[in-house]
């Protein structure tokens, strides 16, 4: 079976984004669970000849929910059950949030290799931003840049070493 990726964070850091960037239009075609809307939630992707699959969880609607924290625990649920590696999205512009720190905890416990992705670090130049993630305990966070496609390769390649 190919590698699994799945993609968490809160709402609007640039998950959907990055997704598209990753599956351009390699969707994958899968059946939907009840409660579960997965349309164009799965693709694949590629990177230096190793095709796998990526999950942009954070297009999960469940039915009748609509508390953050609650669909982050799906999506960290979902992430948990079928992910190699957790790419945790943040969001550069905004620094580290309440709502990012629960997630962390929740990825945290799930024991599964996590890559943390600072999003719209749209400028080589603002390279500083990532400094306040270190506090979330991922270790070494990368820049990237969903508007701009930057520092998408560096991501892809730490997400590799985990396959
Ligand atoms: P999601 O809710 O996590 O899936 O986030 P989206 O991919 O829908 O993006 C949320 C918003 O952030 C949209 O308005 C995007 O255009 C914007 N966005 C995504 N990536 C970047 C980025 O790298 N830089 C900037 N400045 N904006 C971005
Ligand atoms: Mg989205």
């Amino acid at each position: 079976a190919k590698p699994v990726i799945a993609i968490v964070g809160r709402p609007n850091v640039g998950k959907s984004t990055i997704f598209n960037w990753i599956v351009g239009d390699r969707m994958a075609i899968v059946e939907d669970k009840p409660g579960i809307t997965r349309d164009r939630l799965y693709g694949t992707g590629e990177w230096l000849g190793t095709s796998f699959n990526v999950i942009d969880t954070g297009g999960i609607e469940l039915d009748g929910e609509d508390s953050i924290l609650r669909s982050v625990r799906v999506q960290a649920e979902l992430a948990i059950e079928e992910a190699d590696v957790i790419l945790f999205m943040v969001d550069g512009k905004a620094g580290v949030t309440p709502d990012d720190e629960e997630i962390a905890r929740i990825l945290f416990k799930s024991g599964k290799p996590v890559v943390l992705a600072v999003n719209k670090v749209d400028n080589i130049q603002r390279q500083e931003l990532i400094y306040e993630f270190y506090s979330l305990g991922f270790g070494d966070p990368i820049a990237i840049s969903g508007a701009h496609g930057l520092g998408l390769g560096d991501m892809l390649e730490a997400a590799a070493r985990h396959f």
